[in-house]
């Protein structure tokens, strides 16, 4: 193990390249640092969104902890089990920091079930905790059983070069927009399935795993210029 391993921002199972991990590197006078994204760690696509942001151009960190979170410029909310993250954030202590953070105006991408953490309420009866902040109403296991998981081509806008790929796996979609400032940039069967709040995007698909990433650049973009 060299002196530069960092053993928070070890990926498990990326081999290590022998380079220093993004947060590390030094800038060339004038450069500007490409921004700190991170991605909540706690269960879910973690690696593939990590991946995804570096192609982009962005540093990008797992989050796992409350000083984690105090130092990234945006977070990522990947996809997983909404219910088992939701628990893990209470039991981290994360909960109460991230929505102070986004009171504040952090940037997030949330995505499938990130999208149902990030949502103000759910179409359902059973409680689970929730992350709040995007004025919607989001539904739960919204495309039935038989369309459990389906690969699609999906025109979003303000996302140029033809309809992106995404996968929707066991995905969940807006049933209703709770506020004006709340955008709609693709629809599937008349249902919102990628929507922005300003900052905050959240995604109904999983946008890390078809190699498609121009959601991605396109949220970091958004953080470039905040
Ligand atoms: N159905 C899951 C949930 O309710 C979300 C699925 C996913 O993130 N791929 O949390």
């Amino acid at each position: 193990m060299s002196s530069t391993f960092v053993p928070d921002r070890w990926i498990p199972g990326e081999r290590l390249t022998g380079r220093l991990p993004a947060t590390e590197q030094t800038l060339a006078d004038g450069e500007l640092a490409a921004p700190l994204v991170g991605v909540l760690a706690l269960q879910g696509d973690v690696l593939e969104h990590l991946r995804a942001l570096r192609r982009v151009g962005a540093r990008a960190v797992q989050v796992k902890t409350a000083a984690q979170l105090a130092e990234v410029d945006a977070l990522v909310l990947p996809g997983g089990e909404s219910t088992t993250i939701g628990k893990l954030l209470v039991r981290f202590e994360l909960l109460a920091p991230l929505q102070a953070r986004i009171a504040d105006g952090l940037p997030v991408l949330a995505t499938c079930a990130g999208m149902i953490l990030l949502s103000d309420e759910l179409d359902q009866v059973e409680p689970q905790p929730l992350v709040g902040g995007l004025h919607v109403r989001t539904r739960r296991n919204a495309f039935g059983r038989q369309l459990d998981s389906f690969d699609t081509r999906l025109e979003v806008v303000g996302i140029d070069g033809g309809p992106m790929d995404v996968a929707f796996i066991r995905a969940p979609r807006v049933e209703e927009i709770l506020a004006d400032d709340v955008e709609v940039l693709a629809s599937v069967d008349g249902y919102p399935v990628v929507v922005r709040q300003g900052l905050l995007w959240a995604a109904a698909f999983h946008p890390e795993v078809t190699g498609d990433d121009r959601l991605h650049a396109a949220f970091v973009a958004t953080v470039r210029g905040a």
